[in-house]
């Protein structure tokens, strides 16, 4: 069975179930600034899971794209990936533990709906409870009556049984499915298993996670009136078991990336063939879901993980320029056959990016090499030199050398605050932050893509936008820099729609009705079934703006006062930023 079918076949046997298929979310947090990246398929569901109804019902099942930042150091080992997709089928206040655990061990085990894993080689863990809360006794006897033998279910703390997303969210215990990857581990004591486990010889493939208790302040405070099941199964981990392999890398996911690093560096340390391996893929991925490459934020991960690898490509003697390539022996052309179908992976766009990335960090980095052996302050590597800390910070291990970081940090602050470049800003913004002036300059962002496109290029694409209290910032696709009179013009053309107090009004409609409609979306950002899409209308009705957008918005444009256009500058080849500024 490849990833393909596996995948297929988790949607279609909870689909059977009376789950309705939903997509993945983009990788990039549409409505949560609490984190760079989605990474749980939980994150994009928590309104629902938290009450809000959802249009698809009480049933879903989805595969979301995840990256894990915090799993970085592990990426490399058998089963750690930066980006994965996790499978998931949920419960909103439906069913619970009963046919959440049946379904699971029936998805794994059965031979015909399912992927016919082997029953010995399972275990499980179950919460083992606390001052406040049993143990879990219930999924105990459910896991018992489909045939788990009692000595190989584990109970476990609240470290790695206990699920909840903060002070005030829903809580509940989760109970963990691992697999034996060696096929002779037999029953095992707690400690055995612990140590298996640390091991590497079983590996945790899904997790159900109960939610059923309300947290306020971090106490519990009650049960909630509809309780969730949350699970979530990593499609990479899930496809190593299927085809019998021990790690993630031997799939036909990443073989034929493997099998590109393989051409010209075969015996090169496996650990730093997978890493590259792992990296390029996470690059592709955040790229087509509008990451760009910065130094702040989001960016930076992108960044950090391209530079990553080209400093082990050159390690081991892979060509420059092997990860933008997109003829010949190309990771693009491998990584968008995996996904043909599943997710849009437009090699043009990536192979430009990719490269003029590379481009960048070539310019210094050999004297950045350089300069690091000779003892030069990280901070100097990082301005100067394109060097990400953690880069530094991994060279600087190999060589048994400590970097102080807590230097490096204080001097990026001060340097960032003489710059005005702060990024402290960002995760603030976005549509999470529903101010005043930031409402007004969503509005207001809205009308500038439209002039934009009404005055210099029809064709212009938003590529990214960050907003807070002061400012907007827009980045788009265009080929020229923008004169100062197309600019003059632009900012006329919004303050005359300003002016003119035109209707800003909010529909819930269809995704595919919705692009027939031709909405402005986000190049590069996957959309849910239904789509809330903001018009702005002149008053006869024909609307000048559409755009795929949740919210919140002035309900009239008069409301924005007025826009100037304090900045236009190149981001990247082809993207230009706008920084604009109520007035
Ligand atoms: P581990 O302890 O192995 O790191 P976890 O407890 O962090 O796993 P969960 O947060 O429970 O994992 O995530 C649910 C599922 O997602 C896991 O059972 C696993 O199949 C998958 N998963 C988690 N982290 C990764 C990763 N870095 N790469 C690939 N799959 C992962
Ligand atoms: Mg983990």
């Amino acid at each position: 069975m490849d990833s393909r079918e596996l995948r297929l076949k988790f949607l279609k046997f909870f689909e059977k179930r009376g789950h309705k298929i939903i997509p993945s979310s983009s990788l990039i947090p549409e409505n949560d600034s609490s984190v760079l990246f989605n990474i749980a398929g939980m994150q994009p569901l928590m309104p629902y899971l938290l009450g809000e109804k959802h249009p698809k019902g009480s049933r879903l099942v989805n595969l979301q794209k995840c990256i894990r930042t915090i799993d970085l150091d592990e990426v490399g080992d058998n089963t750690h990936l930066t980006f994965f997709e996790m499978m998931g089928n949920w419960s909103l206040g439906d069913y619970f533990k009963e046919e959440a655990i049946k379904w699971s061990y029936e998805f794994l085990t059965d031979k015909e709906e399912g992927l016919g894993l082997s029953k010995n080689r399972l275990y499980v863990t179950v919460f083992g409870g606390n001052e406040k809360v049993p143990k879990d006794m219930e999924s105990v006897k459910i896991w018992e009556e489909l045939g788990i033998s009692t000595n190989r279910i584990y109970y476990k703390s609240s470290k790695s049984n206990w699920w909840s997303a903060g002070e005030n969210s829903p809580a509940g215990p989760s109970t963990e499915m691992f697999y034996d990857i060696t096929g002779n581990l037999g029953d095992m004591s707690q400690e055995e298993f612990e140590k298996a486990e640390e091991e590497q010889k079983v590996v945790e493939i899904w997790n159900d996670v109960f939610m059923i208790y309300k947290q306020e302040g971090g106490q519990i405070v009650g049960e909630l009136p509809k309780k969730n099941v949350d699970t979530g199964a990593g499609l990479e981990r899930m496809v190593t078991m299927v085809q019998g392999k021990d790690s993630v890398y031997e799939t036909d996911i990443f073989k034929p990336i493997i099998d590109i690093i393989d051409i010209y560096a075969k015996n090169a340390p496996l650990k730093y063939k997978r890493i590259i391996a792992d990296h390029i893929r996470s690059v592709v991925f955040l790229l087509m879901d509008g990451v760009m490459f910065s130094n702040v934020g989001r960016g930076y991960v992108l960044r950090r993980l391209l530079r990553r690898a080209i400093v082990l490509a050159d390690r081991i003697g892979l060509p420059e320029y092997i990860f933008g390539n997109s003829e010949g022996h190309s990771f693009l052309t491998e990584i968008k056959n995996t996904y043909e179908g599943i997710y849009n992976i437009d090699l043009p766009f990536l192979h430009l990016f990719i490269n003029e990335e590379e481009t960048k960090f070539r310019k210094t980095l050999k004297n950045g090499l350089k300069e690091f052996e000779k003892g030069t302050d990280p901070f100097i590597l990082f301005t100067t030199f394109g060097f990400p800390i953690e880069l530094t910070e991994e060279l600087a291990k190999e060589k048994g050398i400590k970097i102080n970081r807590e230097d490096f940090d204080a001097k990026l602050k001060e340097h960032q605050k003489l710059s005005q470049t702060s990024s402290v800003g960002m995760f603030k913004g976005g549509l999470a932050n529903h101010n005043e002036n930031t409402i007004k300059l969503h509005t207001a962002h809205h009308l500038l893509l439209a002039g934009l496109k009404a005055v210099v290029d029809s064709s212009i694409k938003q590529k990214g936008s960050n907003i807070n209290e002061e400012r907007l910032r827009m980045d788009f696709l265009c080929d020229h820099k923008l004169t100062d009179e197309e600019k003059k013009k632009v900012e006329g053309w919004v303050n005359d729609k300003i002016k003119r107090d035109l209707s800003v009004i909010q529909k819930e409609i269809p995704l595919r009705e919705a692009e027939k409609l031709g909405a402005e979306m986000e190049f590069g950002t996957k959309y849910p079934d239904i789509v809330s899409v903001y018009f702005i209308e002149e008053n006869d009705g024909t609307p000048i703006s559409k755009e795929f957008c949740g919210g919140p918005h002035v309900e009239k444009t008069g409301l924005i006062g007025g826009l100037k256009i304090q900045k236009e500058e190149a981001v990247s080849q082809g993207v230009r930023r706008i920084k604009a500024i109520l007035i």
